[in-house]
């Protein structure tokens, strides 16, 4: 396993991005076909001087990701409320979609004969699915786990489904995700060491079965690291499953309930120490503070639900903080709900206007809230990783967090 240290990280190459270097570091492989083991998959393009965050590119065979990333979710094939034009006009690359819940509905063959998940919801871009792990683990009533896999009733309509590791695979692999991730074992966060112990080396093998079955060229793998608030555990974890080699690994087993400065132990102690050479994912996180603290230790993909349900319950993210626009003080303000955010909804409609819209219950309401919720994850994140390039992500962070105040109000 490779340490990351700040001493035999190759120079920054600042200057190549997104919005185009005049420098070329390194030609991208053909984004239409690439070749599965190729380590150009991941390319690092530069890296923070004083902290561990880090700028690179995934290609994909759906498009190149710039990575610090944030992937929207769209667990039933579609991010709440948007359509994929939305996605694309708020410059979301990848979403994150659910292999357990596609699989209790519609069925994964329907959307196999619909010609893959890509065509089936309209979305060109790279899709991740995730394996369900955490879903198995804490929405259906589970019947039984073995080594062989996991029999459950599902949360849908209560029919008995055996799942197991090669299963998932072959799950996702039919769905055509551009990265898939193996099923693992996600124990719940007051687990005991014991139970811990025994799910981190469940998930190893079940990794390691998944990753024989894999064979799917245009598709990334990635391994996931589980051992809870355990970091023996966690290490172990790592260690075994970046043994058996993937294409990334994810921290997962987080944001489960558990206290917040647990979780944050967990990814400062175990981020740094994953592959430098392969993307690193930190399941389900978090909330804007939470991406500085998690880019800084060197994570490069995030998913989290925060930007759709957050606006479903009437509550916008801004620069200075969460507004719960529902809230009776916003009935006369005629503000955009962010002055900061060049998003459509702020171009064109006010609080009061949409505090409106909320309590009459209108669906243009949700639609504009999370319009402009996810609007504002992916705009944060890209200019945490312009920081990141340009040299000066310590300001930058200095002078976002000295204006957000986290605290609802
Ligand atoms: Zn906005």
């Amino acid at each position: 396993m490779k340490v990351d240290n700040h001493q035999n990280f190759p120079s920054p190459l600042v200057g190549e991005g997104e919005d185009g270097g005049n420098r070329k570091v390194k030609s991208p492989p053909p984004l239409s076909s690439p070749i599965k083991g190729e380590d150009s998959r991941f390319v690092l393009l530069a890296k923070d001087r004083e902290t561990r965050a880090r700028v690179g590119q995934i290609h994909t065979a759906h498009g190149t990701i710039h990575t610090p990333a944030f992937m929207p979710v769209g667990t039933q094939a579609t991010v709440k409320t948007l359509a994929p034009r939305d996605l694309e006009e708020i410059g979301a690359e990848i979403i994150l979609s659910n292999a357990y819940h596609l699989y209790i509905r519609p069925g994964i063959d329907i959307i196999k004969r619909a010609g893959g998940l890509h065509r089936f919801m309209g979305w060109a871009k790279p899709i991740l699915t995730d394996s369900g792990g955490y879903q198995v683990f804490s929405l259906a009533r589970l019947r039984k786990i073995t080594d062989e896999g996991v029999t459950f009733n599902s949360h849908f309509d209560g029919r008995e489904i055996f799942l197991t590791p090669e299963e998932v695979m072959k799950a996702q692999s039919d769905l055509g995700s551009d990265i898939a991730m193996i099923f693992d074992e996600c124990p719940p966060h007051d687990a005991t060491y014991t139970q811990v112990n025994e799910a981190v080396h469940r998930t190893i093998d079940w990794a390691k079965r998944a990753k024989r079955v894999s064979e799917n060229q245009r598709q990334l793998i990635f391994g996931i690291i589980q051992g809870g608030k355990f970091i023996d555990l966690r290490k172990i974890s790592l260690e075994e499953t970046v043994g058996i080699g993937f294409d990334g690994y994810a921290l997962g087993g987080v944001s489960v309930g558990e206290p917040k400065p647990e979780m944050e132990l967990v990814v400062r102690e175990i981020v740094p120490i994953m592959p430098i050479e392969k993307p690193r994912y930190l399941m389900g996180v978090g909330t804007p503070l939470d991406l500085f603290w998690a880019i800084e230790s060197g994570v490069d993909l995030f998913d989290c639900v925060n930007p759709t349900r957050y606006a479903r319950n009437g509550t916008a993210f801004t620069r200075t903080g969460k507004v719960v626009v529902r809230n009776a003080d916003y009935s006369e303000d005629l503000a955009p709900v962010d002055e900061h955010c060049n998003c459509d909804t702020c171009r064109n409609f006010s609080r009061s206007y949409l505090r409106h819209l909320l309590n009459s219950e209108e669906i243009l309401g949700h639609r504009l809230l999370t319009y402009h919720n996810v609007y504002f994850f992916i705009s944060l994140v890209k200019e945490i990783r312009n920081s990141i390039r340009e040299g000066r992500f310590a300001q930058f962070k200095e002078e976002y967090l000295s204006q957000y105040d986290e605290s609802q109000r």
